[in-house]
């Protein structure tokens, strides 16, 4: 494995942000990966797609390593289609292959960019869809054993956008298994989508208007498009308890309708409603980094800024959703070397 000094991550982010690292290698098989992680120097940053990262603009001190293991497996069982993935293979070619092979199960989560490693991470979701619907079982390295596990999906302990490998250094995915079901049908639960192709709907349809929705808002990455240069949404939708929630509602005008849905610890609210009616709509910001002009979550870098002034961006969203509704946001990429 060839070992490349002062790579900036700027080249291998989506936001087109991040200093130097000190030492960049590239795994190109699962046991590379292992090994690139086991003899590394220093602190380890894996990276797959860079798409839900933001790094410091002074960079990484120690060795990024960069996932491009690819492969995919397919075992038949009846209607079921087990289907092993490697961490390097791209999410979206992987998804447009279940569609076009007639396996339902991933196509709600058509145009999330990324590698299939990091699914399972923040437990990747979208239009009533999430990973965790059909993952089976992931393989890890367990770097605090040295060994190489196979976990079941009760054992990844997935929850909204989050898992037993978010939040830590201690695992490395290097691969995935999918349960999908060998129909072309989908049954959208997603109203947005179910109004767009029905209750049941072939997966190429499914497909196609939740690309048309995403681009819409930006969601898709477009070389061209400035306001798709982002790591995604960049705060999740919080969750509060019945305290919080009547705390909050203490704030409104009588008679306010906000959007909300029952979660398993509380009621969750729309970030982009907060931050909307915080007085940060579309485009607000300055010429290198603003709010999405497309999409209220996506705080964007347009060229020519740094990660110090989109975290200085995040900032003053964060702080004026607090100050005008005493909600708390909190990031959805991976802060590397900075905090909001
Ligand atoms: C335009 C846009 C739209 C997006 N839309 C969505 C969306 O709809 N839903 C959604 O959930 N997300 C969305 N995201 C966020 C992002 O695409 C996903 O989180 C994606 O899964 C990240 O994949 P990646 O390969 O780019 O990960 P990276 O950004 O490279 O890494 C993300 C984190 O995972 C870790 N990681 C990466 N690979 C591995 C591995 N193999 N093992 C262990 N840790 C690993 C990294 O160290 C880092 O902490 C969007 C992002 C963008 C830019």
């Amino acid at each position: 494995m060839e070992v490349r000094a002062g790579v900036p991550l700027a080249g291998v982010t989506t936001l087109r942000l991040g200093g130097p690292a000190a030492r960049t290698v590239e795994a190109r098989t699962a046991d590379e990966l292992v090994e690139a992680v086991r003899t590394a120097t220093g602190p380890v940053l894996l990276v797959g797609g860079g798409s839900n990262l933001v790094v410091a603009d002074e960079g990484w001190a120690g060795t990024v390593v960069l996932i491009r293991s690819r492969g995919i497996a397919v075992a038949a069982d009846g209607d079921l289609r087990t289907v092993t993935v490697e961490a390097g293979e791209p999410w979206d070619a992987l998804v447009a292959r279940t569609v076009a092979e007639g396996w339902a199960g991933l196509e709600c989560l058509s145009g999330i960019p990324g590698l299939t490693g990091a699914t399972p991470v923040q437990n990747v979701g979208a239009y009533g869809q999430d990973v965790a619907q059909t993952i089976a079982g992931v393989t890890a390295y367990d770097t605090a054993t040295d060994t190489v596990t196979e976990l079941t999906a009760a054992e990844c302990r997935f929850g909204y956008r989050d898992s037993l490998f978010k939040h830590t250094d201690r695992w490395v995915v290097l691969r995935v298994v999918f349960a999908l079901r060998a129909t072309d049908k989908s049954t959208p639960r997603y109203e947005e989508l179910r109004a767009r192709v029905g209750e049941v709907a072939p997966l190429a349809d499914v497909r196609d208007a939740v690309l048309a929705l995403r681009r819409g808002k930006g969601m898709v990455v477009d070389e061209v498009d400035p306001d798709t240069w982002s790591a995604g949404s960049f705060f999740t939708n919080p969750v509060l308890t019945p305290v919080e929630l009547a705390a909050f509602e203490a704030r409104l005008a009588p008679g306010t309708h906000y959007p909300s849905w029952p979660a398993e610890e509380g009621t969750k609210l729309s970030a982009a409603w907060l931050i909307e009616r915080a007085g940060f709509g579309k485009g607000f910001g300055g010429e290198t980094v603003r709010v999405s002009g497309k999409h209220t979550l996506a705080l964007t870098h347009r060229g020519g800024g740094t990660t110090a002034e989109l975290v200085a961006l995040a900032r003053t969203v964060r702080d004026g959703v607090v100050a005008r509704f005493g909600v708390a946001l909190r990031p959805e990429p991976r802060l590397v070397g900075v905090a909001l």
